[in-house]
């Protein structure tokens, strides 16, 4: 008998595959084919894990560490992140009240699958990073997009909030800094939503792995220092893939209510079982550690991002907000859509990034993927050099549009 193609899972159809990681792969096979590439498409500091997190890992082999771990990640893990929120913010939590799981994406989808299903419907302000809607998709709900405007510096207008709110409404997504966005939401904004989330039974997610790369000296608002209540309704998601460089380690945390963690400790009990014993002793240095690593980061991106700031501005047409955190920048290129070159006209995100990458080398993430065509997303954690490189190629490409 002939083979016969098997059909997939009507979930699969609903999704794309992470746009992010797709430009990353265009961009890296055009590089092996020679193409002088310039990549401003990555989501990852430009930076080597540091050596102690290292010699941890070395010595986790060496010892070895190589076994399954609990579930939840190893209990010295768990208490040391218990120890850096109390030392950081003054949150109080026990190590029952944190999962370790393989990177924070994968901590995002356990949450997913044990808070939210048919039915349920899940706010995500747009721009959103591109994985919270299919996260929410796959498990089964609907992601509602509340749009921010780039007038308010993506920072979210409570007023609106009405219009995209239903009684099927379940909870919110922070993600405050912002990616793809760099913005951060105001401590009023904060509290309109902490006193919906009260008063309706909202969890909120708040994504918090930007957080150590907050330019200025302004201390970053936080949904839990709204109201102390907001505890008991918020899973926080963190991680070390941003803050030390670690994003092939894969090891992010969650941390929110012990029945929450429980329910997604069952999750992973069923799927990944734990995460790699010695990435979690690598993330344990890093945790544990000093901390100078994450500001020696910031350090070296704060005058990356004044650069393609002024660059970008500096583009007739192009505006830009001035991102107050993470490594992203998302000028504003609707002024150029309509133009076209060699008779193909550029009709939003996707066709200027096929267009920057094809004709100027350039790699870049449109906004489609972040649910915001008129944007267009580049990284800064990358060199000056190729900063100042990429901006000449950029003011040309945008030239040669007619
Ligand atoms: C990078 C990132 C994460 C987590 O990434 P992992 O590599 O899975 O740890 C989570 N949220 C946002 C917004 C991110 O950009």
């Amino acid at each position: 008998m002939d083979s016969q193609v098997i059909s997939l899972a009507e979930r699969v159809r609903q999704i794309k595959p992470s746009p992010t990681l797709a430009v990353d792969a265009k961009a890296k096979a055009m590089k092996a084919a020679g193409a002088d590439i310039l990549n401003f498409s990555v989501g990852e500091p430009d930076f080597d894990t540091p050596s102690h997190v290292c010699d941890a890992a070395k010595e986790a082999i060496d010892s070895r560490f190589t076994r399954y771990t609990p579930v939840p990640g190893i209990l010295e893990l768990r208490k040391a992140i218990v120890d850096r929120f109390a030392a950081d913010h003054g949150w109080q939590y026990e190590p029952e009240q944190v999962q370790v799981s393989c990177g924070g994406k994968h901590g995002l989808y356990n949450m997913c699958q044990a808070l939210f299903g048919p039915g349920d419907e899940v706010l995500v302000p747009a721009p959103y990073w591109v994985s919270y809607p299919p996260m929410i998709q796959l498990a089964g709900a609907t992601p509602v997009a509340v749009p921010l405007a780039e007038e308010s510096n993506f920072d979210l207008d409570p007023a609106i909030l009405d219009r995209y709110v239903s009684d099927r409404t379940r909870g919110i997504i922070i993600n405050s800094p912002s990616n793809p966005t760099g913005s951060v939401f105001s401590g009023a904004t904060l509290a309109a939503i902490g006193k919906l989330a009260l008063e309706r039974g909202w969890v909120v997610i708040s994504d918090d792995i930007y957080d150590t790369i907050v330019y200025g000296d302004e201390p970053l608002p936080h949904i839990l220092d709204v109201d102390p209540r907001l505890k008991d309704q918020t899973v926080i998601l963190n991680g070390v893939s941003k803050s030390f460089a670690m994003t092939g380690w894969r090891i992010g945390y969650s941390v929110g209510p012990k029945h929450i963690i429980g329910a997604m400790n069952k999750i992973q009990s069923q799927s990944t079982s734990n995460p790699s014993s010695i990435a979690q002793k690598a993330a344990l240095a890093a945790v544990r550690g000093p901390q100078d690593f994450p500001v020696m980061m910031k350090e070296a991106f704060l005058p990356r991002r004044d650069r393609i700031v002024e660059a970008l501005t500096a583009i007739a047409g192009v505006s830009c907000v001035v991102p107050k955190g993470a490594f992203y920048v998302f000028p504003n290129f609707a002024a150029y859509y309509g133009k076209s070159f060699k008779g193909k006209v550029i009709d939003g995100s996707v066709a200027m990034a096929d267009y920057l990458l094809e004709e100027a080398q350039l790699a870049t993430v449109p906004g489609a993927a972040f649910g915001a065509d008129a944007f267009v997303r580049f990284s800064f954690a990358t060199s000056m050099e190729i900063i100042e490189a990429g901006m000449r190629r950029l003011r040309e490409a945008l030239a040669g549009l007619s």
